[in-house]
């Protein structure tokens, strides 16, 4: 199959668009200001199918794949940056359960998770270091039929809002994925983070303390773990980073394109200045480039290939759509000159929110560590 756009596709971008435009710009500041999780626009987005777009419609999904999920993410976030980061995180979780999940585990979570019901963390974190889970020293002693679960975790997007928890934690030496449900005597948010952008959706501290959770919540087989905790990585969280980083982008640049046609100085558009023009050429030029290596790489996942295959096309959608929103950003603010800086023209918005990505879904370095690994092999 030739890689590109569908006509479905081609419309969700459109009504997505629209969508964020009516829906979400009005509303943008006011819920910064006041950072409370919108769970009224998560209903909204479940409604027009976006919660649940890469779920299959057997369990309440829309079914539209990878490539669609990020053209969401990134129409999204060209005006509010926290929802697709909402989304990048949530379907860490819808992806593991619709991946390796039991039968039983679909039926009863995806249908509430799709419908903007329910919503879902993904736990790996913890303050040994992020970028290497194999210290990950919560654990989940087996007793009978009962996970008992003892640890710590940090930085987990969404657990202060969630329902349902996806658990990394070592059994004896072999590490297991394991659903805990807010409400478990032993789970408990013990922080907020007080972070600089990304204000609407929470990143938390969880505290485990003897927490006992049916067998029956392990995803996927024993031992296996790890390799599902880093494979949702992969594949959902750093193409949700790439499609974020997108948008940030183009929302700055539009941003910024539209200011340097009106701003006038010397008798003239601020556009017409060729220092400021060929910033927005620089601009344009490489959202378009990194677009196209974005989706291809979210295509290929369509196209039914694993991880193994094309997890150096996603890491390099990850490391440049990173870099490209927090290259962008800074420059549309410089371009604005001191109204860059106000929230009313919400690009410093934007550049706060850009930063969360460095961190999120592996760090730049650890992206280039993968693709370093592939070039040197
Ligand atoms: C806003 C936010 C939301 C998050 N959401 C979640 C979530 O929902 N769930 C979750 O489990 N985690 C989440 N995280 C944690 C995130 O995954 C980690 O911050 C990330 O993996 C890095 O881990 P660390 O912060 O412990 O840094 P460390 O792993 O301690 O890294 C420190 C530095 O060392 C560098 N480094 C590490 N290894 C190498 C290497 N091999 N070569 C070169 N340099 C290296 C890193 O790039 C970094 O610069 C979130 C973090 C943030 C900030």
């Amino acid at each position: 199959m030739d890689f590109n756009l569908t006509r479905q596709q081609e419309m969700l971008r459109d009504a997505v668009h629209e969508f964020a435009d009516a829906e979400l710009a009005p509303r943008a500041l006011e819920l910064d200001e006041k950072g409370e999780f919108p769970f009224d626009i998560v209903k909204r987005t479940a409604e027009i199918g976006l919660v649940g777009i890469m779920t299959p419609k057997e369990y309440g999904g829309t079914e539209m794949g990878h490539l669609a999920r990020m053209i969401a993410i990134e129409e999204i976030s060209r005006v509010y940056p926290p929802l697709g980061f909402f989304f990048q995180t949530g379907h860490l979780g819808h992806w593991s359960l619709q991946t390796y999940g039991t039968e039983e585990q679909k039926r009863k979570y995806l249908p509430p998770l799709c419908k903007g019901e329910m919503v879902i963390c993904d736990a790996i974190t913890e303050p040994s270091g992020g970028s290497d889970p194999t210290t990950t020293q919560t654990t989940a002693e087996l007793a009978g039929n009962e996970f008992i679960i003892n640890g710590r975790k940090v930085y987990i997007t969404l657990a202060g809002v969630a329902d349902l928890a996806c658990v990394l934690a070592k059994t004896d030496d072999k590490f297991n994925e394991i659903l805990v449900e807010k409400g478990t005597p032993g789970f408990e948010i013990t922080r907020r983070e007080s972070i600089a952008g990304f204000r609407t959706t929470p990143v938390n501290e969880i505290a485990f303390t003897d927490c006992r959770v049916p067998k029956s919540n392990l995803i996927g087989q024993e031992g296996k773990g790890l390799g599902i905790g880093l494979s949702a990585i992969s594949v959902i969280g750093r193409t949700g980073v790439a499609g974020i980083g997108l948008g940030i982008a183009r929302g700055c640049y539009e941003a910024a394109l539209k200011f340097a046609k009106e701003r006038k100085l010397y008798g003239k558009p601020i556009g017409e200045l060729q220092a400021i023009q060929f910033a927005l050429v620089d601009m344009n030029v490489e959202i378009e480039a990194i677009k196209w290596l974005s989706y291809y790489a979210a295509w290929q996942i369509d196209q039914g290939k694993g991880i193994r295959e094309i997890g150096v096309d996603i890491a390099r959608a990850k490391l440049l759509g990173c870099d490209l929103a927090n290259k962008v950003a800074p420059k549309a603010v410089q371009i604005m000159g001191g109204y860059g800086l106000s929230e009313e023209y919400h690009v410093v918005r934007r550049l706060r929110d850009a930063l969360h990505l460095f961190p999120a879904a592996g760090t730049q370095e650890i992206m280039k560590v993968t693709i370093g690994r592939s070039i040197m092999a």
